[in-house]
């Protein structure tokens, strides 16, 4: 997700591939497709009531050492029920929902387990997950078919899954398998800062029914449209990716051009540069594929959308804001996450700097290669705010925790924002300052190649770089984590 950082500061200081062209598959990619879950989900949109109504079959393998009585699903479409804990922090309310409060759901018509109806239980703090016992226990490396039918009422919210004026945003819709760490289920709840998800990659075929006047920009690639009484049907497949989403919108215009084996796609509606918008995404996937790994799906679409904060990430697709003040650097920080949260997973409620922190960091490192931003002055802005941020929080408080930690542990998403982005550049331009430039790309390399399609942890990513620069760049990484870094005027 893109944060806008330069807002914070004030407010913080005043307040305290190709996916079906075999020739693109590498090896691990290969694996990930065998080894992934199987979705399957055809879907129709009614858009006058709002509502999506699914039938959806996950083929779900044990892959772990435990055995299992029941299957967990995220369902959070429950979130933006009007019980349920706020999906935005309340600062947020008045931008997520510019005609007032909406409320949205899922509810099921059935479940099934290899065919029979199960009494299937909704669990969690929220509402927020869906509990499907297996009659006899799922054992390691079998398999069980779990069918679904259900209905997703959509929210009139300007947010990852909701309706607006002028688009429809479809992300985190559909229920989806929890993540195994450890032998058990990771049922984590669903946080209103940061993007709380940890998701593991799977393959999906997915059939959209909607009506004729929309234009979709989604994940994966589009195997044939059929358009029937004002409708289209829409059926995509996407291999080894972490989520399915859309966006939906009767004023989509669209802008193409293809970076290595990748068609880039600009979906946009009020942008007044788009050329410079999509060749923002081109650059940036052009410069990561240079430098970390080549981009391994046929498809990477950018659409223009009203969303709350800067923009989401999701495989294949990004979110940006409608009237973001810099598209460009939404558009960047987007689709360096192409590579981390979709490539590379990482636990984004523990770990959020993996992502969000390298995302931001490596925007500021192609904003610098352009000559749009240098890079130093990017590191003194993040110095500047974060430094400022501690010496106001000091004023108030003894003990400060700057600790980079998980999400449910900061005290608000201002906190958030500048521990996890903001700090977190700054750890990554520490380490790139002290090993340079070539050490700091062969660390990332190094790690995309042993992480790709996986949820890594962060000494998988810290291990990298100590193995590829010295000890030294591994323990720049544990002070700033550990909140022992000295910034600026900050010491211990
Ligand atoms: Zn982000």
């Amino acid at each position: 997700m893109k944060k806008t950082v330069l807002t914070l500061i004030a407010l913080c200081l005043l307040a305290a591939c190709c996916i079906t062209l075999a020739s693109c598959k590498t090896d691990k990619m290969k694996t990930a497709v065998k080894n992934g879950d199987q979705y399957t989900i055809v879907a129709s949109y009614d858009q006058s009531a709002h509502i999506l109504s699914a039938v959806q079959t996950v083929r779900v393998t044990n892959r772990s050492e435990n055995s299992f009585d029941s299957v967990k699903f995220h369902i959070y479409a429950n979130q933006y029920r009007q019980e349920a804990n706020s999906v935005v922090p309340n600062v947020y309310r008045a931008k997520a929902y510019p005609n007032g409060d909406s409320y949205g759901d899922i509810s099921f018509d059935s479940v099934k387990v290899d065919g029979s109806p199960v009494p299937y239980t909704v669990e969690g703090v929220d509402c927020d997950i869906l509990s499907v016992p297996i009659e006899g226990g799922l054992f390691p490396d079998s398999s069980a078919t779990v069918e679904m039918t259900y209905q997703v009422q959509l929210a009139n919210i300007r947010h990852r899954l909701g309706y607006n004026d002028n688009t429809v945003n479809l992300g985190n819709w559909y229920p989806v398998l929890c993540h195994i760490d450890n032998g058990n289920y990771t049922a984590s709840p669903y946080y209103n800062i940061g993007d709380p998800f940890v998701t593991d990659v799977a393959n999906y075929n997915v059939s959209l029914t909607l009506p004729d006047n929309y234009v979709v920009a989604s994940t994966g690639e589009l195997i044939e449209a059929t358009k029937a009484d004002g409708f289209v049907t829409y059926n995509y497949k996407a291999e080894a990716v972490r989520d399915f989403a859309a966006v939906l919108s009767s004023q989509f215009t669209k802008l193409s051009q293809t970076v290595g084996g990748t068609q880039v796609n600009y979906y946009y509606y009020a942008d007044t540069e788009p050329e410079a918008s999509l060749a923002t995404a081109c650059g940036m996937l052009e410069y990561l594929n240079k430098n970390v790994g080549t981009y391994p799906y046929s498809q990477y679409n950018v659409a223009e959308t009203e969303f709350c904060y800067g923009g989401m990430e999701y495989p294949n697709l990004v979110m940006i804001t409608s009237g973001s003040n810099s598209y460009k650097e939404a558009i960047a920080h987007e689709t360096a996450h192409q590579w981390f949260y979709g490539i590379v997973g990482n636990n984004q409620i523990a770990d959020a700097w993996m992502d969000e922190g390298l995302s931001e960091y490596l925007t500021y490192l192609y904003m610098d290669s352009t000559g749009a931003t240098p890079l130093t002055r990017n590191i003194l802005g993040c110095t500047q705010t974060y430094v400022g941020y501690v010496d106001v929080l000091s004023r108030y408080y003894e003990n400060i925790d700057r600790s980079m930690r998980s999400i449910d542990s900061y005290k608000n998403d201002s906190e958030y924002v500048i521990f996890t982005y903001v700090k977190g550049s700054l750890m990554f331009n520490t380490v790139y300052e002290t090993v340079g430039a070539t050490k700091f790309w062969k660390s990332l390399k190094d790690y995309f190649d042993q992480a790709q399609f996986t949820v890594a942890k962060s000494s998988q990513l810290i291990g990298c770089f100590a193995t590829a620069c010295g000890e030294e760049a591994g323990n720049i990484f544990t002070r700033f984590i550990e909140g022992k870094e000295v910034i600026g005027t900050i010491k211990n």
